[in-house]
This record gives C-alpha cells, sequence and structure tokens, in this order.
C-alpha cells in the first residue's frame, strides 16, 4: 500500500514539472550559473525536487527587478489598491491553502496536523496587514520656530526588502515579511531557507496570480551565498530576517555598507514557569507542546522548564508521560502529532544535546532517538524527549537546541527564578503559570522577554506584537509597530 507521504506528494502538481526555478520580474528563470540543489524530504531522506541554486548575480538580477517595480507601477497603487490587492491575494492564499501546506508537510516535515491548522493564521494575517494598508499616515505638528512656519511628517516606503527566512515555518514566515511589505508598498526579494524553499516558490506564482505585478515579490532560491549577496547588496533599503542569532550578527556586519534598515527576529531559549499553586493539570500538555510541537522547531519555544521545588517531581514525569504518548511519525498522515527534524544535519546536532545532557549528568525520563529499524528509521526522527535534574550552567539549559527538548529545572520562588530565567543571553518568549496574580504580575514585570504569556503559552495574533529582548533581536513583527518597520518618516516644512 502507498504510504501517506507518497500519496501526498503524488498530488502535488507543482512538484510534476520539472526544476523549480527563481522568480524574477514575474518570470521563471534558472540561476544564471545552471546550477541546482535538490531539497530532501526529511520524513523518508528522498529528494522532493531540483531547485535552481541562486547566487550574487540572481540576487543582482532579482533586486534590479524589485527597484524597478518599485519606481514604476507598485508606486502608482493608491492605498485602497494595495488593499484590495491583499485581499485578493489572502482569497487565493485560502483556495490553494492546502497545495501550500502540503508543501511545507512534505519539504520540511511539520505534520499536516499543524500546517493545516495554520491556515487561518497565514490568511488572516494577509487580511490584517490589508486592513493596515489605509491607515499609514503621517502627522501635522505644531511647531514653535519663528514666522509661519508649517510642518508634517509622511509616510514613505523605505522601498527594496530583503525578506530572508528560516525553514521551521516556511510559509507563516514569508508571508509575515510579505504582508506589511506589501501594505506599506515596499518591494520584496524574498530568499527562503535552502531546506525548504518549496512553498515560498508556489507563494510567488500565487501573487502574479492575485494580480501583483511583475517585480513587486520575487523569490530567490540558493545556498547561503545568496541570503550574504542579498544582505549585503548596495541596492536594499532594509532587511527583514528571521534565522538565528549567528546568521543575524552577520547579517549586521553585512549590513553597514549601505546602513540598511533592520528587523531582525533570532533565536531563544524561553522560560517556562510553573508555580506550585498553579492549575497543573491544564499546565501539563501546555508546558509539554511548548517545546514538542513542530518537534522542538520553534524560535520561542519553552525549552527551560522551571518548576517548582514542592511539585517538580510530579510535574515533570507527567510532562515526560504526555511526550511519550504522543504519535510520532510519518507527518503526511493526517492523525500524526509531531514528523521528523526538518535535515540530518539537524538530526546530529540535537542528537549531540541529547549525549551532551546525559555527559553533564542530566535525568533522561524517556525519549531520544527512535531504537533500530522502525517506520521512522529513513527520516531524521528525535521523540519527545525530557531531560530532568538539569542544572543552570548546563549546556542543555544555555543553548538553542531546536528539537523535542525539554530541560527541566527545579527553583524556590520568584525572585530565585526570575534572576535565573534572565541570565540567558536570549530573551524571545516566556511563559509564567500560578493562581496568584501577585506573582504573575512580579514575574511579567521581572522576565526581560518580548513576550509573556501568564496560564497559556504561545498565543499569537496580527494585532498584537512580537519579537526579540537581548540577543533574540530587534524589531517586532505583527501589530502597527510592523508596519513602521517598513516606513520612512519624512519631516515636510512649509513657509507658505
Ligand atoms: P539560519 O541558519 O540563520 O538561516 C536562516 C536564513 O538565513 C536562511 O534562509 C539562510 O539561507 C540564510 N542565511 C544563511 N547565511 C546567511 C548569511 N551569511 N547572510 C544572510 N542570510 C544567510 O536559521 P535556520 O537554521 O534556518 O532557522 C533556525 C533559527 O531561526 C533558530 O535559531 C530559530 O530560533 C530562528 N527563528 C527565529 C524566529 C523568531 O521569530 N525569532 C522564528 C523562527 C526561527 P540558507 O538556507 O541558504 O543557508
Amino acid at each position: 500500500m502507498m504510504s501517506f507521504n507518497d500519496a501526498l506528494r503524488e498530488k502535488q502538481t507543482f512538484l510534476r514539472e520539472g526544476e523549480k526555478r527563481l522568480l524574477i520580474d514575474g518570470q521563471h528563470v534558472s540561476a544564471a550559473s545552471g546550477q541546482t540543489f535538490t531539497s530532501i524530504n526529511p520524513a523518508t531522506g528522498r529528494v522532493i525536487a531540483t531547485v535552481s541554486d541562486g547566487d550574487a548575480v540572481d540576487i543582482d538580477r532579482a533586486v534590479a527587478s524589485a527597484r524597478k517595480a518599485f519606481e514604476g507601477p507598485w508606486s502608482r497603487f493608491k492605498p485602497a489598491e494595495r488593499q484590495a490587492l491583499l485581499l485578493r491575494l489572502a482569497d487565493v492564499l485560502d483556495e490553494h491553502y492546502e497545495e501550500l501546506a502540503s508543501l511545507d508537510t512534505l519539504d520540511m516535515g511539520a505534520p499536516l496536523l499543524r500546517t493545516r491548522a495554520s491556515r487561518e493564521r497565514a490568511v488572516g494575517l494577509i487580511r490584517y496587514y490589508a486592513g493596515l494598508a489605509m491607515s499609514i499616515h503621517g502627522e501635522t505638528i505644531p511647531n514653535s520656530v519663528p514666522g509661519d512656519i508649517f510642518s508634517y511628517t509622511v509616510k514613505e516606503p523605505v522601498g527594496v526588502v530583503g525578506a530572508i527566512t528560516p525553514w521551521n515555518g516556511p510559509l507563516t514566515l514569508a508571508l509575515w515579511k510579505i504582508g506589511p511589505a506589501l501594505a506599506t508598498g515596499c518591494t520584496v526579494v524574498l530568499k527562503p531557507a535552502e531546506q525548504s524553499p518549496l512553498s515560498s516558490l508556489r507563494l510567488g506564482e500565487l501573487c502574479l496570480e492575485a494580480g501583483l505585478p511583475p517585480g513587486v515579490l520575487n523569490v530567490v532560491t540558493g545556498r547561503g551565498g545568496a541570503g550574504a549577496a542579498l544582505a549585503a547588496h548596495h541596492d536594499v533599503d532594509k532587511i527583514a530576517f528571521t534565522g538565528s542569532t549567528r546568521v543575524g550578527q552577520k547579517i549586521i556586519e553585512a549590513s553597514a555598507g549601505n546602513i540598511k534598515r533592520l528587523s531582525l527576529e533570532l533565536g531563544g531559549k524561553s522560560p517556562h514557569i510553573i508555580f506550585a499553586d498553579a492549575d497543573l493539570d491544564a499546565a501539563v500538555p501546555v508546558a509539554a507542546m511548548a517545546v514538542f510541537a513542530n518537534s522542538g522547531q520553534i524560535c520561542s519555544a519553552g525549552t527551560r522548564l522551571f518548576v517548582q521545588e514542592a511539585v517538580y517531581d510530579e510535574f515533570v514525569e507527567k510532562v515526560a508521560a504526555f511526550g511519550n504518548a504522543l504519535r510520532v511519525g510519518d507527518p503526511a498522515d493526517p492523525d500524526m502529532q509531531l514528523g521528523p527534524l526538518v535535515s540530518e544535519q539537524q538530526l546530529t546536532r540535537v542528537a549531540g544535546y541529547l549525549r551532551a545532557g546525559q555527559d553533564e549528568g542530566a535525568t533522561l525520563l524517556g525519549g531520544g532517538l527512535p531504537a533500530g529499524q522502525s517506520e521512522l528509521s529513513n527520516g531524521f526522527f528525535v521523540r519527545p524527549t525530557v531531560f530532568a535534574n538539569v542544572r543552570d550552567e548546563m549546556r542543555i539549559a544555555r543553548e538553542e537546541i531546536f528539537g523535542p527538548v525539554i530541560s527541566a529545572l527545579r527553583f524556590s520562588d520568584a525572585a530565585n527564578v526570575i534572576a535565573r530565567a534572565n541570565t540567558s543571553d536570549f530573551g524571545l518568549g516566556g511563559g509564567v503559570w500560578t493562581r496568584s496574580l501577585a506573582t504573575a504580575q512580579q514575574v511579567t514585570r521581572g522576565l526581560r522577554t518580548g513576550s509573556v504569556w501568564v496560564n497559556c503559552y504561545q498565543a499569537m495574533d496580527p494585532a498584537v506584537p512580537f519579537g526579540g529582548y537581548k540577543m533574540s533581536g530587534y524589531g517586532r513583527e505583527s501589530g502597527r509597530e510592523h508596519v513602521e518597520e517598513f516606513l520612512n518618516t519624512k519631516a515636510v516644512w512649509i513657509n507658505a
């Protein structure tokens, strides 16, 4: 019988048409070098598509196309026209959503259960930015200079945006950058991660179908060099980046040449804090899925699970039991809760942390690599893993693992846990579970993180800003602040 994975692949007409080429100025083109690379299905280890391997030459072509569109047809679009276009794009996305969700499942291994469930968020994001397209404006500002000089500000799009995305949420992370860029009147060169380029390429086609003029969105796939060329390009006005802190630092350096605007959504090692007075039954599944969802490949995953001493053993055992009961396997099987990691390289990395945790003396409560030959043996799978008795100085408590691995630490009181939570270089998310309003307020005030969730975790909404403190980056995605990231403010003085 055909596997779920093979059956899903069979249905993808997009994958039947040979090399997946770049999208530049509305045209599908191969890389100037003629080079290609293969995208691997992480559930099977088999090649899923051959993709054009763009480099600096292709980035140059794409940036020129984005510049031409910015100064040409796109600049003549009124706010209402940009809004109408975004609303049309949302409808087209909705119509093709199943195909896009399937591509992400095949390309990066996220279970269909998850990619399908992101439909509302993906389509809703574009509708949200459509809503903002007509409310972008400056201010009239009274001044005190002598005479009768009138002053006001106007908001102008920053220009050509390089959008660089990671592999862990290919479609939604691309939409999160395209939405505000189009709402403000910017044009885009999108560079998806080499591990999961397919949904971005298909999205480029759908944008054309929705009526976006050629050149407003260009998609350049490639390995490493394409992203670096985009970040350093002199005619790119802004880089909107999501990815690792290490690459974020390189982008800061590369941006110095023309003082680009940057927004950086980087890594995390988020604290998730459980007080003994919390509703523990409600907290167990949330604490588990705060890390195990998407096999741990989520930037804001609550990987440092701090549990108050009195309930530590009981709580951590329940989280481990919850993890052990999750269905891990073929992500194309609609009942499967967890799929593989994105690549063999990521599997090797996570396996290294599994060894490091044991070597440093943490207690492994189930999980780890699947044993021997099994239905999971060809893919890059790791079972949901909990380490107990973790201490702050261990690598598994400090470094971003980006796999389904919880590091459970004990704490005594609020002051103790806030201080320890803040020792991380990262500052992306944080959670606290308690029935005490005073404790909740003490922790929300104390944590140096861009989001804090109380008695919930990873709630997200297009209207609520998301982003990091410290080495988790700067700039915000979602909300009005996000749109500001794509705008310049011009002050105008008129001596009438
Ligand atoms: P990554 O290695 O930093 O890669 C991200 C993107 O940057 C890819 O498209 C990559 O292209 C590109 N790139 C690589 N080198 C570059 C360079 N020198 N200049 C410009 N671009 C370059 O990250 P990843 O491993 O794909 O994703 C995982 C990381 O993303 C984790 O650290 C996670 O926490 C973070 N993340 C953060 C958020 C957030 O909102 N804060 C959300 C999701 C993920 P190639 O694929 O061609 O190398």
